[in-house]
C-alpha cells in the first residue's frame, strides 16, 4: 500500500539542526537570541523583495505562532472592546477569532469569484453601512489569501484609504504570494505569517507580523513580551502578552528560508501538473490565478465539481457521524452529534473525498465561511452568497513538498475512476 498523501507536510531542508544545535551550545534556549533576530532579517529580506523595483522597508516581528500576530496587529491598529472589524468570512477561524479576545466584533464580508476572497464592492457596501447604522468606522480591515491566492490587493487598499482604516492582511496562507510583484503582507498596515505545520514553511509553530517601521515593531515587541515598563522591579502599565518565538523555534525558521523559493516553486509545478492533467474532466475545474496581476503560492490547490457532476457512492455521504476532527487535530474535540449540518459541501464532493480517502489520499473540504459558523451566527455579515457556494462545491487536494509527480497522477486516476458518467 501506498503511504498516506497528505494536503500539506512539512519538510526538512537538514540546515534546521545545525542553527538549533548552535542555540543549545550558546545556551541559548529562550525566547530571544540569535537564531530569532536572524530569522527576522531573512523574513525582512525575503518580504521587501520587489522583483528588481526598490525594495520597501518593512520590519518583521517573530511571534509563537500566526493567531498571535493576528492578536497584536489588532492591537496596533488600536482596536479595543466594543469595536468592529470588518473580517473575510472566507477563512480559517485565526483570522476572526483574536477580534472577539479582545472583546470586539468581527463583520463578515463576502467573497468575489475571480480570487475567492474579500469583494472590494461588498467590504465598500459595508464600511458605508456600519457608519450609517452604528455612528463608528469599523478600526481595521482583514483580507485573506485563501490557500495562497491573493486579494485584489489595490482595489482594498484603495477602499481602506479612502475611509482612512487600517489593513490588517491575513497572508498566513499566502507566504511567498505576490499581488502586481509585490509580496503579500507589505500592502497594509500589518502583515499576517503563519510557521504552522502544514504551511509553506514551519518553525514546528510559529507566527510572524510584517510592521510598517521600526517604531510599531518595537510597540508589537513590547506588547509580544507582557508590556515591562523600564524598571528594575516588573512595572506594568498595559497588558501585554508572551507571544515572542523561542530562539529554538526560530532555528527551525532560518533552516527553512533556505528551502523556501523551492517548497514555492514545488507547490506552483503540483498546481500546474494538476491543470495539465484535469484540464479534459468535464466537471472539474481548477481554482487558477485570475489574471496576471495574481501570483499564488498555491498553498493549498483546491477545485470545484459542478453539481451536476456524479461521484460513485454519492449516495452515502453524511449517512454516517464523524469521529474524528478534519485536519487531524491533536487536543480534545467534541464529537459531532449530527451527521449533518444546515451549509456543508455537496454530496459529490462528499462522496470524493471519502474515496480518496480510501486511496489513502487527504482531500479536505474547504472552509466553511465564518458567518455560517455557529459561533458568529449573531455577528452582522455582508454577504453575496459566493463563499457559501464555493464551500458546497470546493475540495482541498493535496499540494506539499512530499507531494510527487506520481503522487499527482496517482490522485487524478484516483478522480477519474470515481466519476459516473
Ligand atoms: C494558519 C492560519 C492562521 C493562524 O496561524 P497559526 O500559526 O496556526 O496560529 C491565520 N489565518 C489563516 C487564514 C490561517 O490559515
Amino acid at each position: 500500500m501506498r503511504e498516506r498523501i497528505l494536503l500539506c507536510l512539512a519538510h526538512m531542508s537538514g540546515k534546521e539542526q545545525d542553527f538549533i544545535k548552535e542555540a543549545f551550545d550558546e545556551n541559548w534556549v529562550v525566547p530571544l537570541g540569535p537564531n530569532v533576530n536572524g530569522f527576522e532579517k531573512d523574513l525582512e529580506e525575503f518580504v521587501n523583495d520587489r522583483e528588481g523595483a526598490e525594495p520597501l522597508h518593512k520590519e518583521v516581528v517573530a511571534l509563537s505562532a500566526g493567531t498571535a500576530a493576528v492578536h497584536l496587529a489588532l492591537i496596533g491598529c488600536g482596536v479595543e472592546a466594543g469595536d468592529e472589524v470588518l473580517v473575510q468570512s472566507f477563512t480559517f477561524c485565526a483570522s476572526s477569532h483574536p477580534v472577539t479576545y479582545l472583546g470586539a466584533t468581527p463583520v463578515f464580508v463576502d467573497s468575489e469569484r475571480e480570487s475567492w476572497n474579500m469583494d472590494p464592492d461588498l467590504l465598500e457596501r459595508a464600511i458605508l453601512d456600519r457608519i450609517e447604522r452604528t455612528g463608528r468606522k469599523p478600526k481595521a480591515i482583514i483580507p485573506v489569501a485563501l490557500y495562497g491566492m491573493p486579494y485584489q490587493a489595490d482595489r482594498i487598499m484603495e477602499i481602506a484609504d479612502k475611509y482612512e482604516i487600517p489593513v490588517i492582511e491575513d497572508a498566513a496562507e499566502g507566504f511567498g504570494s505576490r499581488f502586481k510583484g509585490q509580496v503579500l503582507g507589505t500592502f497594509g498596515k500589518f502583515g499576517v505569517l503563519s510557521f504552522n505545520g502544514n504551511k509553506m514553511i514551519t518553525t514546528s509553530g510559529g507566527g510572524a507580523l510584517i510592521c510598517p517601521d521600526k517604531e510599531e515593531k518595537n510597540t508589537i515587541m513590547w506588547y509580544a513580551t507582557q508590556a515591562r515598563e523600564s524598571y528594575p522591579y516588573y512595572q506594568h502599565e498595559a497588558i501585554g502578552y508572551n507571544y515572542r518565538m523561542s530562539n529554538i523555534c526560530a532555528g527551525i525558521g532560518r533552516g527553512q528560508m533556505t528551502i523556501l523559493d523551492e517548497h514555492i516553486a514545488h507547490h506552483k509545478h503540483v498546481q500546474e501538473l494538476y491543470c495539465e492533467l484535469l484540464k479534459d474532466v468535464k466537471g472539474i475545474k481548477m481554482h487558477e490565478n485570475p489574471g496576471a496581476d495574481f501570483d499564488s503560492n498555491f498553498w493549498l490547490c483546491t477545485a470545484t465539481l459542478d453539481p451536476s457532476l456524479h461521484i460513485k457512492g454519492e449516495e452515502n455521504a453524511y449517512k454516517q457521524v464523524i469521529t474524528g476532527a478534519v485536519g487531524g487535530a491533536a487536543g480534545v474535540i467534541h464529537a459531532a452529534s449530527t451527521a449533518t449540518t444546515d451549509c456543508q459541501p455537496n454530496a459529490n464532493v462528499e462522496a470524493l473525498r471519502v474515496a480518496l480517502d480510501k486511496a489513502n489520499i487527504e482531500a479536505r473540504p474547504l472552509w466553511k465561511p465564518m458567518h455560517k459558523q455557529p459561533v458568529y451566527k449573531n455577528n452582522p455579515a455582508y454577504v453575496n452568497g459566493v463563499s457559501e457556494e464555493l464551500f458546497a462545491v470546493g475540495i482541498c487536494l493535496p499540494a506539499g513538498p512530499w507531494v510527487t509527480d506520481d503522487d499527482v497522477r496517482y490522485i487524478v486516476e484516483n478522480i477519474k475512476a470515481n466519476i459516473l458518467d
